[in-house]
């Protein structure tokens, strides 16, 4: 590309300029919508596969923009990591999620509400990060045990040592732990027995690939999925599958012995305001 003409260069850097600008415009866009606090959450019900019975929500983080239109999690989460603005988000995220349970415990006592919130790696690398779970639920009166972190297998595979550490720390503090995206990582498996999780997240494509077209591939994802949980029942983990959309796949997960559900064949993630409605009707006997 060395004796393309001068125009292609030019070209080359105006896309680079580009590049460049509309990151940095998203990158401060993402700054401002922290300070301003424009990113919600909505959540999503956890449930039993046996009795459809509310387990727990899982928080994910919602960005919406003034002109109404939202903004995917799946882009702007990496671009929070990248920037080191998942430090101030993820603080925000967890101080919501915790704040809302609790306003939802208050008004359905009946109901034990429980909130899972997904933790990122840098934020998990924080050396304060147990710091800030333990003030959070001192501020907001969060039950530890009804609060369950969302680990990727990324983050318990990084500095084992202080890893360790805080997994205890938390373990100590009564907070419930599982890992995410099970079986898309590197999966290396050994560190299960050493790690205080309570229970692991089957990722949705395997849930999908159990309802394929193709005989091959369902009867491989069967396979994982039974892999996975002999795992789980060695080292006593609840499991969780992820991404569950239609009667057919929830009816195959449960009889190959899975035990919640998470997908939009029982609920979408919510707005507070749903999960209200939600709670309402579930709440009835
Ligand atoms: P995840 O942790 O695996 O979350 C599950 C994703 O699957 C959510 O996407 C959820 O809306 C979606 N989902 C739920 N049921 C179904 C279904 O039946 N079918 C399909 N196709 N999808 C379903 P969402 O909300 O777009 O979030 C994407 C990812 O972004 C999350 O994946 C998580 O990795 C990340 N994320 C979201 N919120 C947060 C957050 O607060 N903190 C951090 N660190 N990451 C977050
Ligand atoms: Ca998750
Ligand atoms: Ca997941
Ligand atoms: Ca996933």
């Amino acid at each position: 590309a060395k004796n393309t003409g001068k125009g292609r260069w030019a070209q080359f850097d105006t896309s680079m300029d580009e590049r460049v600008m509309r990151r940095f415009e998203i990158e401060s866009a993402l700054r401002r919508a922290i300070q301003n606090q424009e990113i919600s959450l909505s959540f999503q019900p956890i449930v039993s596969l046996r009795t459809g019975e509310l387990h727990s929500f899982e928080a994910l983080a919602r960005w919406q923009l003034p002109s109404g239109s939202f903004i995917p999690p799946s882009s702007f989460i990496p671009l929070a990591e990248e920037t080191g603005l998942i430090i101030p988000l993820g603080a925000m995220i967890l101080q919501q999620a915790c704040e809302q349970g609790r306003k939802l415990r208050d008004a359905f006592p009946m109901i034990p509400i429980r909130m899972n919130v997904n933790i990122s790696e840098k934020q998990f690398q924080l050396p304060y990060f147990v710091d800030q779970v333990t003030r959070v639920l001192r501020e907001t009166g969060f039950p530890a045990p009804a609060l369950c972190l969302e680990l990727t297998e990324s983050v318990l595979l990084g500095d084992s040592e202080g890893c360790a550490k805080k997994i205890r720390a938390l373990e100590k503090l009564g907070i419930q732990l599982t890992l995410d995206d099970f079986g898309t990582g590197y999966s290396s498996l050994s560190y299960l027995s050493q790690l205080p999780v309570q229970g692991l997240k089957i990722d949705a494509h395997f849930i999908q690939g159990l309802t394929s077209s193709s005989r091959e591939k369902v009867a491989q994802n069967v396979a994982i999925i039974r892999a996975i949980l002999g795992l789980a029942y060695t080292f006593e983990l609840s499991v969780t599958a992820e991404g569950i959309e239609d009667e057919e796949q929830r009816r195959r997960v449960e009889s190959l012995g899975v035990t919640f559900g998470q997908g939009y064949l029982f609920a979408r993630p919510l707005s507070y305001t749903d999960v209200e409605a939600y709670l309402e009707e579930h709440a009835l006997p």
